[in-house]
């Protein structure tokens, strides 16, 4: 496995690959790896004969006093990883390189940035798409792996990649959980052991909702009532949204139909975890 930092290095090597026949497959990541980052190497390791996962903690995604510079980090812990789960290249640029001196590009998405996290995180989804956008010139890949978890991001990307026509294959993959249900996330380890507990509340909320629409329930706003209640119960957490929306245009759905899912974003402490999940079991 190589460990490239060098933009240019890694585009030769993509060039390089592409000519000789082989399929790039890529996971972006900002690193600190959990299973749910392996299970999207695993699917990338199926899909190209070069596995590429990128590592960087992109700054133009994140907003004034949210947790840049906090972000935990560990380059070598997640290269031992990123090894063991048959990872080529590590791709790990300093945030120099991708956002030099005159620096002054950005992909604006609109519409579906707007709801959701776009709303409660102005910006976010403009440094998503443009790191994004940067990050597939660099590598160069036929497919890309993201997760469901970050539900709006990865609408987000499907539509960027059609609109610009980008020549990748976009695969989303389901959310990767603990025993408990608690959705894997490497802001998990700000969590004190208390506050891991109560963070439960996110899933169990996703579990709380679909019972209630197989019981007759379709009523957005009595489901989410419901799910403020018992969030609220909770001493550390505080609700950031609980909306339910269409699962392409993520438009609020005042009725549950097959195409709703939940989407919550909830501070647990100074620490905000999301979840999301269809209402109606597809069959
Ligand atoms: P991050 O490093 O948090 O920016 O995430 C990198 C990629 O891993 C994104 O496509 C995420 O959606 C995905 N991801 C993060 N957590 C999970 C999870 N629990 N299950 C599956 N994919 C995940």
């Amino acid at each position: 496995m190589d460990m490239i930092n060098s933009i240019d290095e890694m585009q030769q090597r993509a060039q390089l690959a592409s000519v000789s026949g082989q399929k790039i497959s890529f996971v972006p990541t900002m690193g600190y790896l959990h299973k749910g980052h392996l299970s999207l190497l695993e699917e990338g390791r199926k899909r190209g004969d070069l596995l590429v996962l990128s590592i960087f903690v992109n700054p133009t995604q994140f907003g004034q006093g949210e947790d840049f510079e906090d972000y935990p980090r560990d380059l070598q812990r997640d290269a031992d990883l990123a090894e063991q789960a048959g990872v080529d290249i590590i791709f790990a640029p300093t945030a120099k390189a991708m956002y030099p001196q005159h620096y002054a590009t950005y992909v604006e998405v609109e519409g579906i940035t707007e709801n959701l996290c776009g709303a409660s995180r102005p910006g976010h989804f403009r440094g998503v798409a443009t790191v994004v956008t940067k990050l597939f010139n660099i590598v160069q890949p036929d497919s890309a792996i993201f997760g469901t978890k970050d539900f709006q991001q990865l609408a987000v990307i499907r539509r960027m990649t059609a609109d610009m026509n980008m020549p990748v294959t976009i695969v989303g993959m389901p959310i990767f959980r603990e025993r408990d249900g608690l959705a894997m996330s490497s802001r998990n380890v700000y969590l004190s052991a208390d506050q891991r507990q109560q963070a439960l509340v996110l899933s169990q909320s996703l579990a709380v909702a679909r019972q209630l629409v197989a019981a007759g329930e379709l009523s957005s706003a009595t489901i989410i009532q419901s799910l403020k209640t018992k969030i609220s119960a909770q001493p550390d957490a505080h609700i950031d949204y609980i909306q339910i929306c269409h699962q392409l245009s993520l438009a609020d759905q005042e009725q549950v139909d097959i195409d709703s899912v939940l989407l919550l974003a909830v501070y647990v402490g100074q620490t905000r975890l999301i979840d999301n999940g269809y209402l109606v079991e597809k069959t």
